[in-house]
């Protein structure tokens, strides 16, 4: 332990700081491009920088014609989206594929819930119906009476 916090008084206390600030900002940015590269699916509708995508024709010779969704502000730089026009329209047609099976359950189980309470109000109504000439049955008793 008193090796180790020697060691430590050899370095400037400042240095340690930048180091800890250099290694905060790396990790940030490393969490970024993280983001950048696997937080897209289906057609974006804004980078993660903020900036909206909009549908992008290639010019450059050997792309030319190739249509991308590209973020106002693209750079090469990993911190911008620019997605292969297909890959979006591929990915968002899974993601509303799956959407649609998964309304496709909830209704389902809606569907079930509608006839067990369709049964349960046919079942409350011929109560009701009972009920009702229970009472007109001992009303007319009552008055028969008198
Ligand atoms: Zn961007």
């Amino acid at each position: 332990m008193l090796f180790f916090l020697a060691l430590l008084s050899l370095f400037d206390l400042k240095m340690w700081e930048s180091l800890d600030i250099a290694m905060k900002e790396m990790t940030r940015e490393m969490d970024y491009i993280t983001l950048v590269a696997d937080g897209q699916r289906g057609i974006p509708k804004k980078c993660p920088c903020g900036q909206p995508i909009y549908h992008d024709i290639s010019k450059i010779e050997g792309d030319l014609g190739n249509r991308y969704f590209t973020c106002k502000a693209y750079k090469n730089d990993r911190f911008h989206w620019r997605v292969p026009w297909f890959y979006g329209v591929e990915e968002e047609f899974d993601k509303l594929t799956e959407q649609i099976d998964e309304q496709n359950q909830k209704l389902s189980g809606l569907e079930t819930q509608l006839k067990q309470m369709s049964e349960e109000l046919k079942n409350q109504r011929g109560v009701i119906a009972k009920l009702k000439e229970l009472v007109e049955q001992v009303v007319k008793n009552i008055f028969d009476g008198w």
